[in-house]
């Protein structure tokens, strides 16, 4: 095979450009890195995690005080680089959780809205439908509402993050395929389907990638999920300002629902429908009948006037890891390699806290923010 082609050298190539990767180029470019971020499909894409238009952010859902420590300057840091731009990447709708007051969605939210000093009102099933009347919940059901919390743009927040990390001296290939990396002497070198590259560090941020790339040995499994838009005939009921995202705990699982914010309609997607590992180059993407049908009966339950025609359906992966929380470490061989992968169908709203502290492995081999939790080393040798 013929050598290829030799295209630079930089300080460090961050491998997948998508909620995770853009924000790592960015905390590393604006220090001063030379930062190189090389994603296989477009920037942003619908082909990875962070597309469907909206994510929610809300610490209310998090035990783990190092969650908190993580939610709390991703927050800051989002608010940050919307201060910067005229076009909103954060909006503050807070969250809601409904369901059996029994139920551990419920009780963990109210337990760790307590425990962190969180703002949040406690609702029964008649406060929820009269104050948001696009939920009509059971008499039983309770409801916990996280004042501090919000939407994000999905898409808009990684093409956010790219932007910035360009005006800070970033380049980004989008359409450029990492084949292969391997550490040498004095670095890494990156080979590509466009020809090679040679960095002092590596940053992975390869999503539902990330096993095959980093050879985690199947310990994080992309998965299959999907989110559809209803019809609404009523959409002053599913406005930001009546109708905040919420997750509902049925005797089916846990759905979540979200109002419309760059796609039409009422948002509806079920936390790890079905377990269903993917392979994610050989996938099929078109959306299920099924999936669809399971979505809809939520919606006519649970939202009934947000349960109108199929406006459109999204297939996306979540990446989960063993204990469905993520890992963020400097690679077990090869020390100038770090890496963030399995964030479990969470963790896009974390992704600058989760950039800033990959760019301080990367460049200082620490970091100030509390990842031991999140080590590779929970899992053995
Ligand atoms: C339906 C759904 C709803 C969700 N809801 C929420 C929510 O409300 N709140 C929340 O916080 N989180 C949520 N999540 C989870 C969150 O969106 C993901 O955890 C997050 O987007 C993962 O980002 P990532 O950068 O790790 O992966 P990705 O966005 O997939 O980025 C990885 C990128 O790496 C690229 N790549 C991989 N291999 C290579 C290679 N060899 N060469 C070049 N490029 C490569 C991929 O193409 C991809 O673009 C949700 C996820 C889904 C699917």
């Amino acid at each position: 095979m013929p050598a290829q082609r030799h295209r630079g050298t930089h300080d460090v190539v961050v491998l997948g450009v998508g909620a995770m990767g853009s924000a790592a180029a960015y905390h590393l470019a604006t220090r001063g890195e030379d930062v190189l971020a090389l994603e296989q499909f477009d920037v942003p894409n619908a082909k990875g995690s962070s597309h469907g238009g909206s994510r929610v952010l809300s610490s209310a859902y998090y035990a783990d005080p190092a969650y908190q420590d993580l939610c709390g300057r991703a927050l800051a840091l989002w608010r940050d680089l919307d201060d910067r731009r005229d076009c909103r990447l954060y909006h503050p709708t807070g969250w809601l959780s409904v369901g059996p007051p029994e139920s551990d969605l419920v009780a963990s939210t109210r337990a760790n809205c307590e425990r962190f000093d969180l703002a949040c009102d406690v609702l029964s099933a008649a406060e929820v439908r009269d104050r948001y009347p696009g939920y009509d919940l059971p008499d039983g059901f309770a409801g916990v509402y996280q004042h501090e919390a919000g939407l994000l743009h999905a898409e808009r927040c990684v093409g956010a993050h790219v932007t910035a990390a360009c005006a800070a001296g970033a380049e980004v290939h989008g359409r450029e395929r990492v084949t292969d990396w391997h550490p040498t002497d004095d670095g890494v070198s990156v080979e590509t389907d466009a020809g090679r590259y040679r960095a002092d560090r590596l940053v992975v941020t390869a999503g539902a990638w990330a096993d095959g790339t980093l050879e985690l040995d199947g310990l994080v499994v992309p998965e299959r999920q999907l989110a559809a838009w209803f019809g609404t005939d009523d959409p002053a009921l599913f406005g930001r300002a009546e109708f905040p995202p919420g997750s509902v705990a049925t005797g089916d699982g846990v759905y979540s629902a979200s109002p419309s914010l760059e796609r039409p309609g009422v948002k509806v997607t079920r936390f790890f429908s079905v377990d269903d590992p993917v392979d994610p180059d050989a996938f099929d993407r078109e959306p299920t009948a099924e999936g669809e049908s399971e979505l809809r009966r939520f919606a006519r339950e649970y939202l009934p006037g947000g349960a109108g025609p199929t406006l459109s359906l999204q297939t996306c992966m979540f990446t989960v890891s063993p204990d469905e929380d993520f890992v963020l470490d400097v690679h077990p061989d090869h020390d100038r390699v770090v890496f963030a992968a399995g964030f479990s169908g969470h963790g896009f709203s974390l992704a600058p806290a989760v950039g800033e502290a990959l760019a301080d492995l990367s460049t200082e081999g620490g970091t100030d923010r509390n990842v031991a939790p999140f080590g590779l080393d929970r899992f053995g040798p």
